[in-house]
């Protein structure tokens, strides 16, 4: 398995699966086959977190070859990232609790035992520690071996959720701080609250096709409960005027400008902002920051050829930065705390068209988020 911090790659992987895979998904999606057999899944969510393709392309793209009807476990895939998204801007104070916890969690699991030897792999659950070491080898899970590995992390192991997800964002290429993060608290059962995710020896055997034997866990236990309710605090995401600045931020989730909302305004300036391990709460691991550091380098080389003048810099030099600046939306993650902490009130937000029509309709559970999916897609496909 191989992720080409490439605009290219990416587009090449999209349109490789559309004509060889896509047709059998549904069927075969669930199958983690191991790293070198991928081809029943796209893989694109490393190029997918960073913007390199959106969910737009990737829809138009199927839409332009097969029928929704045909497609529509893919399309509505694709569409989960954009309604957790939503979800978590909707009650961005799942992501500062589950920040908070995990600063107190980390000083306390520091030497717990149980926590090492789950991270270096060395559990007595084989399927377990071969998913660590695949994760550290490639920076990619399948989707169900995330489901799994979160479940044996919390019911099997007893350990926090909050830890898995660091450990997560941590060294996946496509570390996301809505899918992770919620993708955890589903698993643990506080998502939907009091209905946990269960992994099951049978499950794990069928759908990896017996790639591993004996695999002992605790297959009744209780959901995680956490007593917090989160109300929706924020559904403000309305553009700052474009008239206010010539100069554009951006972030690591948008880093193909050419194919955004606002391509057609000449910014004077295009700043790519990079944010190393310094401020981040969460340290990735040196892959993860390279990947993303190459996938920027790749987008400035495609705008410069188009005589677009960008580079990138240190997140750290905004605070130097005093006049009025455009940022494409960052989301809710590391970056918007950065911004936020060091109260950057210079700094204004552009949002992408889809997530302003489609967030509005994450206030409740995906099951309602789906039956808007036909209008999203009329919308912009
Ligand atoms: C505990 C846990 C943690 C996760 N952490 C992340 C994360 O940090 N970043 C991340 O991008 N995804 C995360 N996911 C969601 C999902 O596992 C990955 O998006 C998916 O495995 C990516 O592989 P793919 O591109 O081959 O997906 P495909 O099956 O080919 O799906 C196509 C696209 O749909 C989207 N997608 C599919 N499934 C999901 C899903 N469940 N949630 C959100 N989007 C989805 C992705 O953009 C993906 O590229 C997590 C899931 C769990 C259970």
């Amino acid at each position: 398995m191989n992720f080409e911090p490439s605009n290219v790659f990416a587009l090449e992987k999209l349109n490789n699966f559309i004509d060889k895979n896509l047709t059998d998904y549904s069927k075969l999606r669930n199958f983690d086959f191991g790293p070198n057999k991928r081809s029943n899944i796209s893989c694109l969510s490393p190029y997918v977190t960073h913007g390199v393709t959106n969910e737009i392309e990737i829809i138009k793209k199927v839409l332009e070859k097969y029928s929704f009807v045909k497609n529509e476990k893919f399309i509505q895939e694709v569409l989960w990232r954009t309604y957790w998204k939503g979800w978590l801007e909707l009650r961005p104070k799942v992501w500062e609790d589950f920040l908070k916890d995990l600063t107190v969690i980390k000083k306390d699991f520091k030497e717990n035992q149980n926590y090492l030897n789950a991270i270096n792999g060395s559990t007595d659950i084989d399927c377990f520690n071969q998913w660590i070491k695949e994760l550290k080898n490639y920076n990619y899970l399948h989707n169900h071996a995330r489901m799994w590995f979160a479940s044996i992390w919390i019911f099997t192991l007893g350990l926090p959720w909050q830890l898995g997800a660091e450990f997560f964002m941590k060294f996946l290429f496509d570390g996301d701080s809505a899918s992770n993060t919620l993708g955890w608290r589903w698993v643990a059962g506080v998502q939907t609250k009091g209905k946990n995710y269960v992994a099951s020896e049978w499950n794990i055997k069928k759908f990896t096709n017996n790639r591993f034997n004996s695999i002992k866990l605790n297959d009744n236990p209780s959901p995680i409960i956490d007593d917090r309710s989160y109300y929706i605090v924020n559904n403000d995401f309305d553009n700052a005027d474009l008239s206010i600045s010539d100069t554009l931020l951006i972030f690591e989730n948008n880093l193909s400008f050419e194919k955004s909302d606002f391509c057609n305004k000449s910014f004077k300036n295009i700043y790519f902002i990079f944010n190393d391990n310094g401020n981040r709460k969460i340290k990735l691991d040196d892959k993860v920051l390279n990947f993303k550091k190459s996938l920027v380098n790749n987008q400035i080389e495609i705008l410069r050829n188009k005589s677009i003048n960008c580079k990138m810099i240190d997140i750290n030099s905004l605070k130097d930065m005093n006049e009025n600046l455009l940022a494409l939306y960052p989301t809710v993650g590391e970056n918007l705390d950065y911004i936020n902490s060091n109260e950057l009130k210079n700094i204004s937000f552009l949002y992408r068209k889809i997530d302003q029509y489609s967030w509005k309709y994450c206030n409740k559970g995906f099951f309602n988020f789906k039956n808007y999916i036909p209008k999203i897609i009329n919308e912009f496909i």
